[in-house]
């Protein structure tokens, strides 16, 4: 095999909570993770010279030893001692420093990717191990599904796949420090609102989309919408374009909606394209392991 096609799909968070901060400041988290089908491309193709590069189509990522793709790259190449190289081109599409984890997916595909042209014979398991070497969603993005990430964000546990509905995903066109998030979290920790994430998975396996968004939680927004209001307005506008709920992924600024039918989620999605609030807008669905691997028409290998 000389080259790889590949998926790299984003992540919502339904469920967000802080429990604790470790003496060495990092954050105990529950989350409840969800795959969804946006997704960057990524093509990997070996080549002889033992080097590794990359390309991509946004000119300000980062194309040297920043970018997760070469991490997750030279990892695997150093470990098993290949002398050949790859080249990794990287089309994103996921909105990036967004609360999707873009980077950690691109990572994970890499992982994928670079196991099977190689053949290195890793299981999912032990790109799990490798990943959190890269950063702390990794494990889940090469995991995908529902699941429960505990710890840092790396200890998981599967949930029940979610219910299959439309989701509109909004980009505002601000940026948001996850840094400056968790640091502002630290100075009001005890008068957060924290979300029921038990609840929360009894909704999920009890398939109930109105429950789900009755309990879906997430603890930053406390301190990341009074910094960026957009982001409540963007919640506001698809409630009022009936969405059973809304919320801001991860440490934001994206905003999601979860929608009962796709005919009432492409209508919002056309009123929020006609305000000028969001620069990237996707209505996609929910990623579901199960329904994995693909019909055969499809080009992606993963
Ligand atoms: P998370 O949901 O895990 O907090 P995020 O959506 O906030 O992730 P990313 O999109 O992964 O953040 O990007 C964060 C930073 O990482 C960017 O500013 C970028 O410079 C750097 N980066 C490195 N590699 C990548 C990549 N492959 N894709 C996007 N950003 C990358």
């Amino acid at each position: 095999m000389d080259s790889i096609n590949l998926k790299a799909l984003a992540k919502i968070n339904i469920g967000l909570d802080v429990t604790g901060i470790r003496p060495d400041g990092y954050h105990e988290v529950r989350m409840i993770m969800q795959t969804v089908n946006l997704f960057d491309k990524v093509k990997i193709t070996r080549t002889s010279d033992g080097s590794i590069t990359m390309s991509t189509n946004l000119r300000f990522l980062p194309v040297n030893d920043d970018n997760l793709c070469i991490k997750a790259a030279k990892l695997l190449l150093d470990e098993f001692n290949i002398k050949e190289g790859v080249h990794i081109d990287l089309e994103k599409h996921i909105p990036v420093a967004a609360g999707m984890a873009g980077g950690s997916t691109d990572a994970a595909a890499v992982l994928f990717g670079v196991n099977k042209i190689f053949n290195l014979k890793l299981s999912k398991k032990d790109m799990m191990e490798r990943g959190v070497k890269i950063g702390a969603d990794v494990p889940y993005c090469v995991m995908r599904g529902t699941a429960l990430a505990e710890g840092i964000g790396e200890v998981l546990s599967p949930v029940s796949p979610m219910v299959k509905c439309p989701v509109l995903i909004a980009k505002p066109g601000i940026s948001v420090s996850t840094k400056q998030v968790y640091n502002a979290l630290d100075d009001c920790f005890e008068n957060v609102k924290h979300p029921d994430i038990d609840g929360l998975i009894e909704s999920i396996k009890a398939q109930d989309l109105k429950g789900i968004c009755s309990k879906m939680g997430n603890v930053l927004e406390d301190v990341t919408i009074p910094l960026h209001p957009i982001i409540a307005d963007i919640k506001d506008h698809m409630l009022e374009n009936g969405a059973v709920g809304a919320m801001m992924s991860g440490s934001g600024p994206t905003v999601f909606g979860f929608f009962e039918d796709n005919k009432t989620a492409k209508a919002a999605k056309e009123a929020l394209t006609k305000t000028n609030m969001v620069k990237q807008l996707y209505l996609t669905t929910m990623f579901n392991n199960k329904d994995y691997p693909q019909k055969r028409s499809d080009k992606y290998d993963r």
